[in-house]
């Protein structure tokens, strides 16, 4: 569970996030949809430890984190422009969220071992992870690839991957699909919609695509002007917006 209380963010005179509050439950999926600029990237920056809040508290799984880290926080996020090192092969990019903790002596395994340090027992559950992690995904055959040699829909996976390996209580992703082509997204789509089936983890899921939030979603969150409008499921923010400006949104085709 991911419960937000009165998040507020000022930018110098400006404010972008004017009191959210939203709770996602375990193993629920709500999608993030606004007009470009209503604060969605900074509300999941702030929720990913990756920004600090001026006001409000962020809960994950039962806990405040606000003190904490981002690498501490029990979540993982996706970017829209899911950078991967160029230098590491597959493999080594899905392991760099297991790698942050800190480790003593060093050694090499054959998957992911390269610059590894760590005891015996921690690297084989590393590679435990990466692999299962790969084959969740099914690029357990590209491991040993750098990601100049994948696809953009393989390098997103990876990307995804690299999410998975924590198995964290939350995923945040943000419009992880957008750099994709049409075809490749609808597939991604479907992985991603599987892969919360699979998992009793939270999701919250920033997108342009209204289609993508309608089909995806146990609920939407409407944002607008640094407020959640209304958050409800698909088809009561379609048949029972709060106000017009829902209404607008959501009728509008883009
Ligand atoms: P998009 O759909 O285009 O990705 P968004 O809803 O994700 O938009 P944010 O990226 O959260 O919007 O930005 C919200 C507002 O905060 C914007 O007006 C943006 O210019 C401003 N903003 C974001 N980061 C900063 C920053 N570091 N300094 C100043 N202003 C910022
Ligand atoms: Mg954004």
């Amino acid at each position: 569970t991911v419960t937000l209380r009165g998040i507020r963010k000022s930018f110098k005179e400006t404010d972008v996030l004017r009191g959210v509050d939203l709770q996602v439950g375990d193993g629920e999926f709500v999608s993030l949809v606004g007009p470009s600029g209503c604060g969605k990237s900074t509300l999941l920056r702030i929720i990913a430890g990756l920004e600090g809040q001026s006001a409000g508290s962020v809960e994950i799984a039962g806990a405040a984190v606000d003190g904490l880290r981002a690498a501490d926080r029990n979540l993982s996020m996706v970017f829209q422009s899911y950078a991967l090192y160029p230098h590491l092969t597959v493999a080594e990019n899905i392991a760099v969220p297991l790698r942050m903790r800190r480790l003593s002596t060093a050694q090499r395994l054959p998957l992911v071992g390269r610059f590894m340090p760590g005891t015996t027992a921690r690297l084989r559950e590393i590679e435990d992870r990466v692999q299962d992690a790969a084959g969740t995904l099914e690029i357990d055959r590209l491991l040993d690839r750098k990601p100049g040699q994948l696809s953009g829909g393989q390098r997103q996976r990876v990307a995804l991957g690299r999410a998975l390996v924590r198995s964290p209580a939350a995923f945040l992703l943000d419009e992880p699909l957008s750099n994709l082509d049409a075809k490749l997204r609808v597939h991604t789509r479907t992985e991603i919609a599987e892969l919360h089936r699979r998992l009793d983890a939270t999701f919250i899921y920033v997108t342009h695509d209204q289609v993508e939030a309608m089909t995806m979603s146990d609920r939407i969150a409407v944002m607008m002007g640094g407020e959640i409008l209304q958050c409800d499921t698909p088809a009561r923010i379609y048949e029972d917006p709060v106000d017009l400006r829902v209404a607008e949104f959501i009728g509008s085709p883009k």
